[in-house]
């Protein structure tokens, strides 16, 4: 269902560019000087855009905004050693996504199945605002991961700006997109797309003041998995 064109390159060859990539001045600039948060002092960070992460092959796409500057601009994989991350990723385990619900370095032995995690942007922003342009520069990378998951049947949107993210995607496809609005637990489905999920994001602002529960992410990926084909 997924696949919205031949993809551009192969996945290994698509990791070293992302990578590689120096296109946001003002996020180079950031990532390579950040200073590390007090208790990750003596840790070595990543410092260098952050790839998506987990099973090409699999039904599900889940999509933040960015790499933490303590997570996975820190350990050099998306969605891992922060809080968002824990609540992420124990909530994918209980779904049947990951063999585990620790996430927390790049040799923790964790394994999504049936399921691919990525960044909007794939570099860390202060405060975790990309610029519109920022945001531009890194959709191509988007658009070419959307285009290896060649059997993609879901999108799962965590927060408001992947949910612009991948309706700016669906957009760059010839596809109509305006009024779809974010809202937590909304669906959208498509005749030639895969079906869109929106969720808040897994922010601790979000997960602590109750606005985003277990129950409620629970919720969500219970829905997606009903909705595959059997
Ligand atoms: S945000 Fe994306 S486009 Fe900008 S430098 Fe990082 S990887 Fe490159």
């Amino acid at each position: 269902m997924g696949r919205s064109a031949m993809p551009v390159r192969d996945a290994q060859d698509l990791r070293r560019t992302i990578i590689q990539c120096r296109h946001c001045p003002r996020l180079v600039e950031y990532r390579e000087n950040v200073k590390p948060r007090a208790s990750f002092a003596r840790e070595r960070y990543w410092r260098k855009p952050v790839p998506g992460f987990g099973d090409l092959n699999g039904r599900l796409l889940v999509i933040g905004l960015a790499p933490a500057t303590s997570g996975g601009m820190r350990t050099g994989r998306i969605f891992t050693g922060d809080l968002s991350s824990t609540f992420l990723v124990t909530a994918l385990h209980s779904a049947g996504f990951a063999n585990q619900s620790r996430s927390v370095s790049i040799s923790d032995g964790l394994v999504y199945t049936d399921c691919y995690l990525t960044a909007a942007v794939k570099c860390a922003p202060p405060g975790d605002k990309p610029t519109p342009t920022e945001f531009a520069n890194c959709a191509h990378y988007l658009d070419e991961e959307i285009s290896l998951m060649v059997n993609l049947e879901s999108v799962l949107a965590l927060g408001s700006f992947a949910f612009k993210a991948y309706l700016g995607h669906l957009s760059r496809r010839g596809m109509a997109v305006r009024g779809l609005k974010f809202a937590h637990g909304e669906v959208y489905r498509f005749p030639e797309a895969p079906t869109l999920y929106a969720s808040y994001h897994p922010s601790p602002r979000n997960t602590n003041t109750g606005k985003l529960t277990r129950a409620m992410l629970a919720g969500v990926l219970a829905s997606i998995k009903r909705d595959f084909p059997k």
